[in-house]
């Protein structure tokens, strides 16, 4: 999962708790008696319509997260935030990390990369650093084997690495980035401003050929949100701005033939945290959080939006079921 540094986060989708175990997501997915809950690869299709074709989208789940539950929501956050997180005993339920694929018409376009079963040996972070790296071992639970990580499911897909148009990342955590390693010939694109003023980013854990395409928003479009890059020709697949989380933290906002898709990066750890205007335990900028709740809320009154963070438990289930933020 991410890295998450003492002074900005990585974070995480929504607590599972014991009394949500009748959610029809669960229902409607086999799972054994005996499979352990941290351990599920729940990967999903569902079909949208789009530019009159009907096409895929695969919600991916790359392993669970779970994180302190001060780093899930924090009502006094102020500086001493990351201590306040080390001194917390307790952990939240495991949260999924999931990447999103769409096999859009013009080429398949993926939406982050996952994490990797590397994060699981000890030293993982030890590059990083010894404080963030004791930092990290401290909050940050993992479950993560080889069959979770990207490169793995998208051949169980049948899916082609070389039918990949593009991958966008949304910001540069560890749960976002450690699945680079799996398209080593695929075009990156990220937000040029956070690309040059990163948070909780560890370059020494991505790969050397690591270069994305550094694209710049346009005063153009996306309603509320003013500026975007439209990542598809057809411009129905953008770039947005959606900071707070890191300074310059992106999401992807699909328009589909009948309603849109917000695939929504660590916005926030789930859609009850957006609804209720809970920003989670640790932002870069929580004056920024509350505009892109405001932004993605307002969005939401004026058009059908399906809204995708990408550690929330329901956020498959909710595509495959076309339910819209209200
Ligand atoms: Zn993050």
């Amino acid at each position: 999962m991410a890295a998450v540094t003492p002074n900005h986060s990585y974070d995480s989708g929504k607590t599972r708790s014991s009394s949500e175990q009748e959610h029809p997501l669960q229902a409607r997915i086999h799972i054994p008696d005996d499979a352990d809950d941290t351990n599920r690869a729940q990967t999903q299709t569902s079909h949208v319509i789009c530019n009159g074709q009907e096409i895929k989208v695969h919600a991916i789940q790359t392993g669970t997260v779970a994180v302190k539950r001060s780093h899930l929501t924090n009502r006094t956050a102020h500086f001493l935030t990351p201590l306040k997180i080390s001194i917390d005993k307790h952990f939240t339920d495991y949260m999924p990390i999931w990447v999103w694929v769409v096999e859009h018409p013009e080429g398949i376009i993926l939406i982050d990369t996952g994490e990797n079963a590397a994060v699981m040996t000890p030293g993982y972070f030890d590059p990083a650093g010894t404080l963030i790296s004791k930092y990290n071992r401290r909050n940050l639970k993992f479950n993560i084997s080889k069959d979770h990580e990207i490169g793995c499911q998208l051949r169980k897909l049948g899916i082609k690495k070389t039918g990949i148009k593009n991958v966008v990342l949304t910001h540069l955590h560890l749960d976002h980035t450690d699945g680079i390693k799996d398209f080593p010939n695929a075009e990156f694109i990220v937000n040029r401003e956070e690309l040059r003023n990163p948070s909780g980013h560890f370059p020494e854990l991505v790969p050397d050929w690591f270069d994305p395409k550094k694209v710049t928003y346009k005063p153009k479009g996306a309603d509320v949100f003013n500026q975007a890059y439209a990542i598809t020709e057809s411009e129905d697949m953008l770039l947005i701005p959606t900071p707070g989380h890191t300074e310059h933290h992106a999401s992807v906002l699909f328009k589909t033939d009948a309603f849109d898709i917000l695939f929504a990066g660590d916005v926030c750890y789930n859609q009850r945290q957006l609804i209720e205007r809970d920003i989670p335990g640790i932002n870069v900028n929580y004056k920024k959080s509350r505009k892109t709740y405001d932004n993605i809320l307002s969005y939401a009154q004026r058009n059908k939006l399906i809204f995708l963070p990408s550690h929330d438990s329901n956020a498959a289930y909710r595509l495959n079921k076309t339910q819209f933020l209200k």
